[in-house]
């Protein structure tokens, strides 16, 4: 009989998460102050982190220890499961063998809670008593809601407005764990007050809602801020995901060749690809990575490296990363959790020194790729997700010419149920090509006048 799911026991949660600086042949450059431009510290972060996460944010520690606390809430649903796509190998008539790990089994519906209840854990730990943060797709918010529910601590979200207009199932996801959600900008903080002062009907932005969440952290010394992408601590714990899929690929008497993640900050793909580069570092394999984005925020792909602001004001550290610039709006296409202008410090090294690679889809691609993975394997994935998918299909009809029998790692890091108004978009003919045009990213980078690396 075929074996479709390969599972793991909950004493095989990994007991630690794995930390990929120590491995890098080049470290990454440091985060400089943003006003005076040189290096900083980590005591600059302490008034918006905890000490233990900001102790992670710069180890270079091979292995760091997962709470008992935190491996006991993981319980809830991890391990989470891989699956052979049968279905959809059936569907591309590939000779690639295709596997997925779900991520979509958590509370929220995405890895998210990985990091979220880390983080939770952490403040909780050392006497915070209340978080704020940002969402745009409310992925993130709803994550964060759930742990600091889990954990006792209060927790306030400042959601871009016109997501909390478009998406009210988010927002009441949120409320039902207990957390606070504002309609950003709002007139509670400087920065939001500023904006509505200018343009009364800003429908928002995740650098507006940034600046909001940060502000109310900074002013209150029993509040701190979380992120949920980008930061070294953020992408080190979501290699749980990776740790696991690597015992389920030996279940499964596999190990891929390629391992794709779709891409916002690199947290989900840091999360499952990180396991496996360190194969290839140490042993010497030869797991091609890929990183997925959207061909209308393309950062990896057409973007610089070089420092540049996390946020769109302009007040956070600057990092030397992958960038289209931090006033580069993205156009709104449907995968909110992959319109971000920047990338992750770690991950954007690793590019830069061709450990991974990078590819860009249109929205219609990945639509495509994601209806065709829901008749084929049941599931529908969240449309960042779909991107993976679309890099996948890809890879199995070069199998399919090259005649190559090659094993694909799809990272199904969330279900859609949540986003069927994209879907719905779609399916009647209403979703747009897009892809930003040599000119709109020059005219974006040439604002640009952060360091040059
Ligand atoms: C947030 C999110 C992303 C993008 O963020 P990363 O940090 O790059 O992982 C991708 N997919 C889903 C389902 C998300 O919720």
């Amino acid at each position: 009989m075929k074996q479709r799911k390969f599972l793991l026991t909950e004493k095989e949660i990994p007991e630690q998460w794995y930390n990929i600086v120590h491995d890098m042949p080049n470290k990454p450059l440091p985060p400089l102050h943003p006003g005076t431009k040189e290096p900083i510290g980590p005591e600059a972060l302490a008034p918006l982190f905890p000490m233990e996460l900001i102790k992670q944010e710069v180890t270079t520690d091979k292995w760091v220890d997962i709470p008992e606390e935190v491996r006991d809430v993981y319980k809830i649903w991890r391990p989470t499961p891989m699956f052979r796509a049968y279905g959809l190998e059936k569907m591309l008539d590939t000779p690639a063998k295709i596997y997925y790990k779900y991520e979509g089994v958590s509370p929220s519906g995405s890895h998210k809670p990985n990091t979220a209840v880390a983080q939770a854990y952490y403040n909780k730990k050392e006497g915070v008593k209340k978080i704020t943060t940002e969402t745009g797709a409310g992925q993130w918010g709803s994550a964060l809601s759930f742990a600091c529910q889990y954990f006792g601590i209060e927790c306030e979200v400042y959601m871009v407005k016109i997501s909390y207009e478009q998406k009210p199932y988010r927002k009441v996801m949120m409320n039902t764990w207990g957390a606070k959600v504002h309609a950003s900008p709002t007139n509670l903080t400087e920065a939001g007050k500023k904006i509505l002062a200018e343009d009364p009907n800003s429908p928002g932005s995740l650098g507006i809602a940034i600046s909001e969440a940060v502000e109310m952290a900074a002013k209150d010394e029993n509040t701190k801020y979380a992120l949920g992408s980008v930061l070294n601590h953020v992408l080190m714990h979501q290699t749980v995901i990776g740790l696991e899929a690597i015992k389920q690929m030996e279940k499964a008497g596999d190990l891929p060749d390629i391992v794709v993640a779709p891409f916002g900050g690199g947290s989900n793909f840091a999360g499952i690809s990180f396991p496996f580069l360190r194969l290839n570092l140490e042993e010497g394999k030869n797991i091609r990575c890929i990183a997925s984005e959207p061909a209308s925020c393309p950062k990896l792909t057409r973007g610089v490296f070089r420092y540049d602001f996390g946020d769109t004001v302009g007040m956070t550290p600057l990092l030397p990363m992958y960038t289209l610039g931090h006033t580069f709006v993205p156009a709104p296409i449907h995968a909110g959790g992959l319109r971000y202008h920047g990338a992750g410090v770690v991950v954007s090294q690793l590019l830069k020194d061709k450990l991974i690679e990078a590819i860009a889809h249109d929205q219609l691609e990945c639509f495509e790729a994601g209806v065709a993975f829901a008749k084929a394997e049941g599931i529908i994935p969240a449309p960042e997700t779909n991107h993976a998918i679309a890099t996948a299909i890809r890879e199995a009809k070069r199998c399919k010419e090259e005649g190559k029998s090659e094993t694909i790692l799809i990272h199904l890091c969330g279900h859609g149920n949540f986003d069927l108004a994209a879907y719905e978009n779609y399916l009647s003919g209403n979703l747009e090509k897009h892809e930003i045009t040599s000119e709109e990213i020059e005219a974006a980078l040439a604002k640009l006048d952060t360091p040059v690396i």
